[in-house]
């Protein structure tokens, strides 16, 4: 008889994203993505960052001051580090796991690369303007999106 504990495809996904949330040096905001293709293989992973060669230690990481003495110029989104990583070809039709609904700049990238379905955890931004055109882009553009249905599980590691 198999066990029946285990968790699901979504629940499976959205734990990577989350894990992966846990590298980010952002002290306000982590955020992780995990691409998926139609076969439930992951394609790639992502969370918030600089970009590559952007010292972390010298990077500003507030969200106030001049724009280029806070973060948003610079950092580089989950959504968008997990595209960019991806190393194998095209990821048309594949969905992505975000743990924060995508910004408008991770939907366009998410529509242009051919993603086809987005699932997310926190919707907490859901009145700004980003969001909403996240959501007109993503329904015009004929991209899925659904909320992760938390089912309470626990799981902890020792690491
Ligand atoms: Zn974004």
């Amino acid at each position: 008889m198999k066990r029946t504990d285990y968790i699901s495809w979504d629940q499976y996904f959205m734990g990577i994203a989350m894990l992966s949330a846990e590298r980010s040096k952002d002290p306000s905001t982590q955020v992780g993505a995990c691409i998926v293709d139609e076969n439930n293989r992951i394609m790639s992973v992502g969370y918030n960052g600089m970009p590559a060669g952007c010292n972390d230690d010298t990077m500003p990481w507030g969200k106030v001051g001049a724009p280029l003495d806070n973060k948003y110029f610079f950092v580089c989104h989950a959504e968008l580090n997990a595209i960019l990583n991806y190393r194998g070809g095209s990821l048309k039709d594949a969905r992505i796991y975000s743990t924060l609904f995508p910004c408008n700049e991770c939907a366009k990238a998410i529509i242009q690369c051919g993603i086809k379905e987005v699932i997310y955890c926190s919707d907490k931004y859901s009145n700004t303007d980003s969001t909403i055109a996240s959501k007109r882009m993503f329904d015009m553009a004929g991209i899925t999106y659904r909320p992760f249905e938390v089912k309470g599980r626990k799981i902890t590691f020792d690491l």
